[in-house]
């Protein structure tokens, strides 16, 4: 554990001074670049339970879980041993491979909306994807989507996008041809009045609503009650589709997610992230007569030479054993709320204006006083302190997601312990800001 105040990164600077001259901003994903709070990235080594180690042999309690697939904590050994002996028989297939039944079958029993589901490569591939599927089965273009929700990389999704886009200070995405936007209608997080007003300006034209259920990627913003219930009546009056994005709260904030959390089924799910237990894996479903377009059932086109990979389809069995054992949700659920309470009282005791959730190993805070309803709320948060606080908590052995904007997360190898050396550090850091 680093105790000292004096990080040691001198490995990690080389590497990613190195890097920057060979790849844009000298990494395969933005936010990984600290931009957001300043400062060196910390290259990584090694990864292990609870923890990460980077180059230059400092130790880490990571609250990042590579963005929500580490939920068993890193380099579960039943999660490798499974991949150990699904390499024997070879990386890739290309033609069916009875895991993809196993991981489907999972799938379906444990989402309710999901009655069939088509794995991807990615969360992003999945958006795009259950994107063309609502256009395809409404015969409708228009879309409604949330300022600060992130539904992948894709033009279409590229407006009000939230945490990657919100932290670099993008508006939108140059590249992005306003005609590919033009049908992506936004409103406010919790506002049901704003999507009405919106059916009621574009009738029959708006094939279908999609959403973070509880939004990660603007920080942590959950639904107020009553939200996801108006959206589900809202979509069904208009003959539009509801669409949960639950990339990142899928099997997360419970088994069966959010739609089982709250009890409200939409018609489409997009997964991704901890279905793939950190292998490159995503996935949409939802209602048989939907899916039923999805090629070659039906005419809706959408392929992928790497789709059902036995070691993505390994890892991602492998954590959903894990996770159905009993007591898995009601640990993470015990050390992120003992995590947020102590987070919260740090920063009271030492005076700062601060406000938390969670719900099961999902997490956020915001350096503003709360309640946080929606991007516009979240905004208003002081990103400056969060950048000091960032890496303060970095020199104390702490690693967080590098944005204000960003959700953190616990997994099931987070002890007690960790979590009060962890409180015990943001005082420490909260007091000398
Ligand atoms: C991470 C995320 C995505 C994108 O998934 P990738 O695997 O990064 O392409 C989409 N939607 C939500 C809600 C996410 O959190």
């Amino acid at each position: 554990m680093v105790t000292s105040n004096t990080l040691k990164t001198t490995k990690s600077e080389e590497i990613f001074a190195a890097a920057q001259l060979m790849m844009p901003g000298g990494v395969s994903s933005p936010v990984r670049a600290f931009k957001s709070v300043g400062g060196q990235p910390i290259v990584f080594d090694r990864v292990k339970d609870a923890y990460v180690w980077d180059v230059d042999g400092n130790q880490y309690i990571d609250y990042v879980g590579s963005w929500g697939p580490a939920i068993c904590g890193h380099a579960h050994p039943d999660v490798i041993a499974a991949l150990h002996s699904t390499l024997e028989k070879g990386t890739s297939f290309g033609a069916p491979c009875y895991l993809e039944n196993v991981l489907a079958e999972m799938v379906i029993d444990a989402v309710p909306s999901v009655e069939m589901v088509r794995f991807v490569n990615s969360g992003t591939e999945a958006c795009m994807a259950v994107l063309r599927l609502m256009r395809a089965f409404t015969g409708r273009d228009k879309i409604i989507k949330f300022e600060g929700c992130y539904h992948g990389h894709a033009d279409m999704f590229l407006v009000k996008a939230g945490s990657g886009v919100a932290t670099l200070g993008l508006p939108d995405s140059p590249g992005v041809p306003k005609t590919t936007t033009a049908d992506t209608l936004t409103a406010p997080y919790n506002d049901l009045e704003a999507v009405k007003a919106l059916f009621a300006q574009y009738p029959n034209s708006i094939a279908g609503v999609i959403l973070e259920p509880v939004v990660g990627n603007a920080g942590f913003i959950v639904p107020d009650a009553g939200f996801l219930e108006g959206l589900r009546l809202i979509t069904q009056e208009n003959n539009a589709l509801l669409v949960f994005d639950e990339v990142m709260t899928g099997f997360r904030i419970a088994y069966g997610g959010a739609q089982q959390k709250f009890g409200i089924t939409p018609d489409l799910t997009t997964m991704g992230k901890v279905i793939g237990g950190g292998l490159p894996v995503g996935a949409y479903g939802g209602r048989k007569d939907i899916m039923s377009m999805v090629a070659p059932a039906g005419p809706m086109y959408q392929a992928g030479t790497l789709s059902g990979n036995p070691l993505a389809m390994t890892a991602g069995i492998k954590t959903l054993e894990l996770l159905q054992r009993p007591g898995a949700y009601e640990h993470l659920d015990r050390v992120t709320k003992r995590l947020v309470v102590g987070l919260q009282a740090a920063a009271e005791a030492t005076g700062h204006d601060f406000c938390t959730g969670q719900i099961s190993g999902m997490f956020g805070f915001f350096f503003c006083t709360g309640p946080v309803h929606s991007f516009e709320d979240a905004k208003k948060a002081d990103v400056a302190k969060f950048g000091r606080f960032h890496r303060g908590m970095l020199e104390q052995g702490i690693y967080l997601a590098p944005s204000q904007f960003e959700a953190g997360f616990t997994s099931l190898a987070h002890t007690e312990a960790d979590i009060d050396k962890t409180i015990a550090a943001a005082k420490t850091v909260l007091a000398g800001l």
